[in-house]
């Protein structure tokens, strides 16, 4: 952390004012951003703490301090050189991942980057790629399982040794030998006289399973196919001319950039949930992620909104949107990070999301408070400083609201 611990220009932060909220319930690790009924306090933190918390209450604990029996660690933050910085409580296996809540940072967007976690509702999204250039011909890179194994088209050996080309049969078409431009391949753990197949006879076979073609902009989702047989799952890449050239296995578009590319990431208890890449071109829309049967990723499940996120592409950058959804879209934080004077950001661990503000030194800086520096202007600011306001309003009003609106939809227990 010291290492790149170059302390922001603006003055010294004395403390940071902390709001934390926490949805009475406690289900998927999910936070309801629409909930009337959230338990909240207000913290004012002058030096390296541990944020904690026990049911719905969340306590500050001194960093020398011992924590509070059942209490859960939420997140640390740590003041050096008269500057704040949030990171995740050590050691980290026990510790809640931390989440930044993208419709209270900057801009209500967040710029996506190869390798970012992303969270809608219970579901996780790991960014693959970004394309941005037309430049280059680059194409999805379709990689899902990371085995290394390479499939290559079966050709004669020059010595002469292992298997008599001409007298391989195609488990499929039951013909002997290439075709021509029709190598054969033994693409799984199939052994014996099913053991070869025309590369031509199984595209055959699954383009009627999963017909890719013909989409708008080379948009598509990828799954690897398994054999019906040994149940081994497919090679990604059949490599050809021994060796020189590739090509996916699956009949692909292409894909017009700018374009990502989003695996889809599959816990155990999500089997219906099939694993993936959601290839899509931006090219002439943004990508809309949701319930809705409009959405260029569609998720059907009760923790996603009808219309949750986007993702659009301006000025090179991939930049990744809420749509005021009910359960949040949240990047997850891979590295300890700086408050910034006058900068909220929020944070969602499980079930609770924690507001940090650092306040100017008033030693150092006359300056207005945090708030009144909000940069006033675009349509994106106005809303933050109207969130803003909202949540010191939920404050003083403090859990009076009544009884929580009954779900129409209730989420299925794990
Ligand atoms: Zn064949
Ligand atoms: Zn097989």
């Amino acid at each position: 952390m010291a290492a790149q611990a170059s302390a922001p220009s603006t003055s010294a932060t004395s403390a940071v004012k902390v709001i934390s909220k926490t949805w009475a319930r406690d289900s998927h690790d999910l936070f309801d951003f629409e909930a009337h009924q959230l338990h909240t306090q207000t913290f004012s933190v002058p030096k390296s703490t541990v944020c904690m918390r026990n049911g719905t209450e969340v306590q500050m604990v001194g960093e020398r301090d011992a924590p509070p029996a059942g209490g859960d660690p939420l997140l640390r933050l740590v003041q050096r050189d008269g500057t704040f910085w949030v990171d995740k409580v050590q050691p980290s296996s026990n510790s809640k991942k931390l989440w930044l809540v993208v419709r209270d940072l900057v801009s209500s967007s967040h710029r996506l980057q190869e390798g970012d976690v992303i969270k809608l509702g219970r579901f996780k999204f790991r960014v693959r790629q970004l394309v941005a250039s037309t430049y280059g011909g680059m194409q999805p890179e379709l990689r899902l399982d990371d085995s290394g194994v390479i499939c290559c088209a079966v050709e004669p050996t020059p010595g002469g040794e292992g298997p008599q080309v001409d007298k391989l049969l195609c488990r499929i078409c039951l013909l002997e030998g290439p075709g021509e431009d029709d190598p054969l391949i033994a693409p799984c753990q199939c052994k014996g006289s099913i053991e070869y197949v025309h590369l031509g006879c199984l595209r055959h076979w699954i383009r009627g399973r999963l017909n890719l073609s013909d989409r708008p902009l080379g948009s598509y989702f990828y799954r690897p196919l398994t054999c019906e047989l040994c149940k081994s799952v497919y090679p990604t890449y059949i490599h050809t001319n021994s060796g020189q050239e590739r090509s996916p296995l699956v009949e692909v578009p292409f894909t017009q950039p700018p374009f990502i590319v989003l695996e889809n990431m599959v816990r155990d208890s999500q089997q219906h949930t099939s694993r993936g890449l959601h290839v899509i071109s931006l090219a002439e829309k943004e990508l809309k992620l949701g319930r809705g049967h409009e959405s260029d990723v569609r998720i059907a499940d009760v923790s996603i909104s009808r219309t949750h996120a986007t993702i659009r592409f301006s000025k090179g950058h991939f930049l990744l949107q809420d749509s005021s959804s009910k359960f949040g879209t949240l990047v997850a934080m891979k590295k300890p990070r700086v408050l910034e004077p006058g900068v909220n950001i929020s944070i969602q661990m499980g079930r609770t999301v924690l507001t940090l503000c650092a306040q100017h030194d008033p030693n150092q800086s006359n300056s207005a408070s945090s708030l009144n520096q909000l940069p006033v202007g675009g349509s994106a600011q106005d809303e933050r400083a109207l969130r803003l306001s909202l949540l010191t309003r939920g404050q003083s009003e403090g859990g009076q609201s009544g009884g929580q609106t009954a779900q129409s939809e209730e989420l299925p227990e794990e």
